[in-house]
């Protein structure tokens, strides 16, 4: 098959910046959100940072948590970013600081653990704390990096309750500095295209959607397995990407929900929490996203169908790889270093001074989805989200 391949790299580019912050910004006024409260920065304050940096013309990344992803992606992209640098670290496990103090060129002074972290507050080095804990941990330390004056980047989800959402919401809002979440898919250009192609009906009104998230997931003593610390299964973990994914495409909010436990196959392993869930997401005009997210089976797609044929993305939410088709051929964009991307863009934010397109707002919003869900899986019966 001679499928024209789409690509147009200058115009792509522009596009993309234009349709992250465009999306963002609509899905938001959208809920009539106020997309200005939390970025009310004292001009003075920021001027005087710097002094002290590394590079003065960077703002100063604090990563709380140095696990799997803070190592993995978030550190190496660091490496990458052109408005932000890895300043600081925080870590609970002391034989981890000299090797990272080695790795990065990390000074004594902006190495802490979760005993004096909270004096980080007068470190002028450190502009931003990213909080990569497991996610029960999340709330409380967001706070505190509020209180301590620093904005601040909260992994996904943000929380396990919305109530928790809304004292980070308020605790930045306070302390007048940004609060954004670590949702690296809207720095993504396959991603960005669904938004794109959905959100303006380039094939016409959407029909239907589907996504799946899965991976078979190992050591069973994990926090990812414990629901007090995970908040849930692979809906917590892998299923709110295909939340995302299905609102960015829809360029709306779910209404409604409902939902169903899948198999327990390991009942030892997954004692605490689902080892797979689907849901049927519900938007305006009953469009119905089918969601499926599982920690046994292997996926990773997101797909709409449109009035004109159906676009898709093969391989979804990866760190890379991405692949997608549209009824006008494959697409092709460039790679990126989604991480890299995503912080730079909440660096630019704090500077210009203009919010995040991925603000605790969207957080807030997934996790009251995913409480829903849970609650149409327990109940058994359609759950409207308020
Ligand atoms: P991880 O288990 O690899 O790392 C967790 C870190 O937290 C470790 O350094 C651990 O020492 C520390 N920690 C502190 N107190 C702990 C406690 N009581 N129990 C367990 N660990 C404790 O996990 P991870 O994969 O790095 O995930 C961390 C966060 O990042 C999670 O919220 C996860 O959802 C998120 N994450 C996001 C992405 C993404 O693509 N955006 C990818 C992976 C993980």
């Amino acid at each position: 098959m001679n499928r024209k391949v789409i690509s147009n790299q200058y115009s792509r580019r522009k596009f993309i910046r234009d349709l992250s912050l465009n999306a963002g910004m609509a899905a938001l006024a959208m809920n009539g959100m106020n997309l200005f409260s939390s970025c009310n920065d004292d001009d003075s304050k920021e001027k005087n940072k710097g002094a002290g940096k590394k590079d003065p013309n960077k703002l100063g990344i604090a990563l709380v948590g140095l696990g799997g992803y803070a190592g993995g992606q978030l550190a190496p992209a660091l490496q990458q970013t052109k408005d932000c640098y890895l300043a600081g670290i925080v870590t609970g496990t002391p034989s981890k600081i000299d090797i990272w103090k080695k790795k990065y060129d990390i000074p004594d002074k902006n190495v802490y653990n979760y005993q004096n972290f909270d004096s980080i507050k007068d470190n002028p080095d450190i502009d931003i704390v990213y909080v990569v804990l497991p996610n029960s941990m999340h709330a409380e330390y967001v706070v505190r990096a509020a209180k301590a004056g620093k904005h601040v980047i909260t992994e996904k989800p943000m929380a396990i309750k919305a109530e928790d959402c809304d004292r980070m919401i308020a605790a930045c809002k306070e302390a007048g500095k940004m609060l954004s979440v670590g949702y690296r898919l809207h720095f993504e250009p396959y991603n960005l295209e669904m938004a794109r192609l959905g959100s303006q009906k380039v094939y016409g009104n959407i029909k239907k959607m589907s996504a799946g998230f899965g991976f078979t997931i190992g050591d069973p003593t994990q926090w990812r397995l414990k629901k007090a610390m995970a908040g849930g299964g692979p809906l917590e973990d892998l299923g709110i990407y295909c939340i995302q994914g299905f609102c960015y495409t829809m360029g709306a909010d779910p209404i409604a929900v409902t939902a169903q436990e899948g198999p327990k196959t390991d009942k030892e392993k997954f004692k605490e929490v689902e080892q797979s869930i689907t849901w049927q997401l519900e938007f305006p005009g009953g469009i119905i996203g089918e969601g499926k997210a599982s920690y046994s089976d292997s996926m990773n797609f997101l797909k709409a169908e449109a009035e004109k044929g159906v676009f898709e993305l093969t391989s979804a939410f990866n760190y890379a790889g991405q692949r997608g088709d549209t009824p006008a051929g494959d697409m092709d964009f460039p790679k990126v270093n989604q991480q890299a991307k995503q912080m730079d863009d909440f660096a630019q934010a704090i500077k210009n001074k203009r919010p995040t397109i991925v603000p605790g707002e969207m957080g807030r919003r997934d996790v009251k989805i995913i409480q829903a869900i849970y609650k149409a899986m327990e109940s058994g019966k359609r759950v409207e989200i308020g």
